[in-house]
C-alpha cells in the first residue's frame, strides 16, 4: 500500500497551489499529487483571459468591496457572501505571490501588472498573460512542486474515494501505462479534479473534464451542491465549440447578428458585449431562435452569430489576443483581422460541485463536515459563483482556495496517525469492477452511448429548460443507465487501455448528468445560468437556497440549505 501524509487528486491550478502551500507551511510533510493527465496538461493550462484582482493598477477607483459586489450580483445573489469576501480580499495578495513565484504577467508601460475589462466587472481588474494566462500560471506552479519535493503520480487514474465511518482515508488508483492497481492511504485526501464539460456535446473543456471527482464523491454517499447551474460561454467557435476568450470582447470586439446589428443593445444596454455570461449566452440563443443567426453562406436563419474584431486593427489583435486569432485561423480558416468569427454558446464551467466550507473541508450536510476530506477549484462549491460565474473569477478561486486548502490541510494532519485500511478488500473490488467491464458481452461501443447521452443532456437540459422537456430527459437518462451495462471494450489488455479509462469516465458523466438534471427539474425558478421558460422569474421566497443532491442508484434525494448573506441584500439584477 502506498502512504502519504496528503494525497491530492488533480494537478491543475487548485491542486498544485494547495500542494505548494502545504510544502511551504510544513516542509516535513509527505505530499503527493495524482493526475490522470500530466499536470501541465490539466485544463487550467487552457485558460486564456485572466484572473481578477483589485490591484488598482489601471483603475484607481477599484476596491475589493466593488469586486465582491460585482461577484455577488453576477451570481444572481446565490453566492455565499462570506466566501466572496475572502476571495476578493485575498485576490491582490495571491496575484503578487504568483508573480514572486515567477509567473510572467503582461505589463503596463511603467512595468506594473496590466489589467483588462471583463464581463460583469465594473472596473478593469483582470490580470493576464496575453491570452495564455492559465499556461503561464500552471507551468510555474508545477515547477514549484518539483522544487518543493512533491511526489507526482502522472497518468494515474483515481477510480474510488475510500470513505469509511465519515472519514476519507485514501483512494484507489491505477497506472494507465500498465494497469497496476494501488491503494493509497493518507491522513488527508483532497479532490481538485476540475469540471464536467464533457457531460454536454459541445464544450470548451478538454477531454479529461469528465467530472470524475464529483461522481466519486456522489457514489460515496456525499452530496453535490447547486449542480443545476451550468455555464454556457457566449463565444464558442462554430462548429468546434472551442473557446474564444471573453478577453476578445474585453478588448473591444462586437457581437453582430445577420442584420449587422449589435444586438446586445436590446439585452444589456449599459454593459453591451460585456454583460455577464448567462445574459449574453441567452441573448445569442434568442437571436438564433428568432432567425437572426447566420449560415455559412452568409444568409440569415443560421446557427451562429458573428464576433467582430475588425475595427480593433491588426496590431491590437496580434498583441492582446494572438491565441484567439490563431484558433480561428487554424480551426475554421477565418482571419479575424479581415473577417468576423462565427460563434455560439458552448458549455464552459460548472458553478456547483463538492460542497465545502471556507476552509475547504467537504460538507456532508448543511451543518457537518467529513473528516480528512478537502476540495478546491472547479470541482468544489464554496459558492463564490452562485448561479453564474464572472469571467476571470475561476482562476482566482483556484488560487485563493487552493492556497487556503493547503493551509488547512497542513494544520489538519499535524499529530494524526495514518488511518487503517483493508487494502486487499479495495484491490479486489477494483479488480472485479475492471474485469466486469472487460468481460461484458455488450452490444454498444462507448462512443455511441456517450454521444447519445451528451446529445440528450444538451437537448433536454440546455440553455432553455422546462418541466416537460426535463421529464422526457430524465426518462431517457434511465435508458442510458441500462445501456451502460451493455457497452463492450475491444481492448482487453492492461497496457495503455484508454478504452477502459473512457468506460470509467462515461460512468462519471452519467452520474453527474443525472444529478444536474434532477437538481434543475426541482428548481422551479430562473436564476443566473438556470433558465426555466415555465418559471421565468427569480423566486427568492422559495429558492434563495443552495441545492444539496444525494445520489443513490434508486434516485436522487434533494435538500436545500441557506445562503450566507452578510454584505449585500438581494436586488433585481439589471445591466
Ligand atoms: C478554454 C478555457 C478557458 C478558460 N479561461 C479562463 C480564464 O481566462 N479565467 C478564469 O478565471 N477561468 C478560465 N477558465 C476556467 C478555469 O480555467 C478552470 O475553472 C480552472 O482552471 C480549473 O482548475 P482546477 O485546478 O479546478 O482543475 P483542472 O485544471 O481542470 O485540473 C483537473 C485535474 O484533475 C485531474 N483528474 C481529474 N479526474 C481524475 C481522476 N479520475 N484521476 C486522476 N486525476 C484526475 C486531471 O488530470 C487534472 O490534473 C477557462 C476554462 C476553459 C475550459
Amino acid at each position: 500500500m502506498l502512504e502519504h501524509d496528503v494525497i491530492i487528486v488533480g494537478g491543475g491550478l487548485a491542486g498544485c497551489r494547495a500542494a505548494v502551500e502545504i510544502a511551504r507551511k510544513d516542509p516535513r510533510l509527505n505530499v503527493a499529487v495524482v493526475a490522470k493527465t500530466h499536470p501541465i496538461r490539466s485544463h487550467s493550462v487552457a485558460a486564456q483571459g485572466g484572473m481578477a484582482a483589485s490591484l488598482k493598477n489601471v483603475d484607481t477607483e477599484d476596491s475589493w468591496e466593488a469586486h465582491a459586489f460585482d461577484t455577488v450580483k453576477g451570481s444572481d445573489y446565490l453566492a455565499d457572501q462570506d466566501a466572496v469576501e475572502i476571495l476578493t480580499r485575498e485576490a491582490p495578495q495571491v496575484v503578487i505571490d504568483l508573480e514572486h513565484m515567477g509567473v510572467l504577467f503582461s505589463r503596463l508601460e511603467d512595468g506594473r501588472i496590466a489589467q483588462r475589462a471583463f464581463g460583469g466587472h465594473s472596473h478593469n481588474r483582470t490580470c493576464y498573460a496575453a491570452d495564455k494566462t492559465g499556461h503561464a500560471i500552471l507551468h510555474e506552479l508545477v515547477n514549484n512542486l518539483r522544487r518543493n519535493g512533491v511526489k507526482i503520480y502522472q497518468e494515474w487514474y483515481v477510480m474510488r474515494l475510500i470513505l469509511e465511518e465519515g472519514q476519507a482515508k485514501g483512494v484507489v488508483m491505477f497506472r494507465i501505462e500498465d494497469g497496476r492497481i494501488e491503494v493509497v492511504r493518507a491522513k488527508a485526501v483532497m479532490f481538485a479534479t476540475g469540471g464536467y464539460g464533457r457531460v454536454y456535446n459541445t464544450t470548451s473543456n478538454d477531454y479529461a473534464s469528465s467530472g470524475d471527482g464529483l461522481a466519486m464523491t456522489a457514489l460515496a454517499g456525499l452530496p453535490l451542491e447547486d449542480m443545476e447551474f451550468v455555464q454556457f460561454h457566449p463565444t464558442g467557435l462554430y462548429p468546434v465549440g472551442v473557446l474564444i476568450s471573453e478577453a476578445v470582447r474585453g478588448e473591444g470586439a462586437y457581437l453582430i447578428n445577420s442584420e449587422g446589428e449589435r444586438f446586445m443593445e436590446r439585452y444589456a444596454p449599459s454593459r453591451m458585449e460585456l454583460a455577464p455570461r448567462d445574459i449574453t449566452s441567452r441573448a445569442i440563443a434568442y437571436e438564433i431562435r428568432a432567425g437572426r443567426g447566420i449560415h455559412p453562406d452568409g444568409s440569415a436563419g443560421g446557427p451562429y452569430v458573428y464576433l467582430d474584431l475588425r475595427h480593433m486593427g491588426k496590431e491590437k489583435i496580434m498583441s492582446r489576443v494572438p491565441f484567439c486569432w490563431e484558433e480561428a485561423h487554424r480551426l475554421v480558416g477565418v482571419d479575424a483581422v479581415t473577417q468576423p468569427m462565427p460563434v455560439r454558446p458552448t458549455i464552459h464551467y460548472c458553478m456547483g460541485g463538492i460542497p465545502v466550507n471556507t476552509n475547504c473541508q467537504v460538507r456532508s450536510s448543511a451543518s457537518s463536515v467529513v473528516e480528512g476530506f478537502f476540495s478546491a477549484g472547479e470541482t468544489s462549491c464554496v459558492s463564490v459563483h452562485g448561479a453564474n460565474r464572472l469571467g476571470s473569477n475561476s482562476l482566482l478561486e483556484c488560487v485563493v482556495y487552493g492556497r487556503r486548502s493547503g493551509a488547512s490541510i497542513a494544520q489538519y494532519v499535524q499529530n494524526r496517525k495514518l488511518p487503517s485500511i483493508d487494502e486487499q478488500h479495495y484491490i479486489n473490488e477494483a479488480k472485479k469492477q475492471i474485469q466486469a467491464l472487460l468481460d461484458q458481452p455488450g452490444k454498444y461501443r462507448i462512443n455511441q452511448v456517450r454521444q447519445a447521452f451528451q446529445d440528450c443532456m444538451t437537448e433536454y437540459c440546455g440553455v432553455f429548460r422546462t418541466a416537460e422537456l426535463m421529464e422526457q430527459g430524465l426518462e431517457k437518462l434511465q435508458e442510458f443507465q441500462a445501456k451502460y451495462s451493455q457497452i463492450y471494450l475491444d481492448d482487453k489488455g492492461s497496457d495503455w487501455n484508454t478504452e477502459l479509462v473512457e468506460a470509467l469516465e462515461l460512468r462519471s458523466l452519467m452520474v453527474v448528468g443525472q444529478i444536474i438534471m434532477n437538481s434543475a427539474y426541482r428548481r422551479q425558478e430562473s436564476r443566473g445560468a438556470h433558465f426555466r421558460e415555465d418559471f421565468p422569474q427569480r423566486d427568492d421566497s422559495k429558492f434563495l437556497q443552495h441545492t444539496f443532491a444525494y445520489y443513490s442508484p434508486a434516485g436522487i434525494d434533494i435538500q436545500y440549505c441557506p445562503v450566507n448573506i452578510s454584505m449585500f441584500q438581494p436586488q433585481e439584477r439589471k445591466y
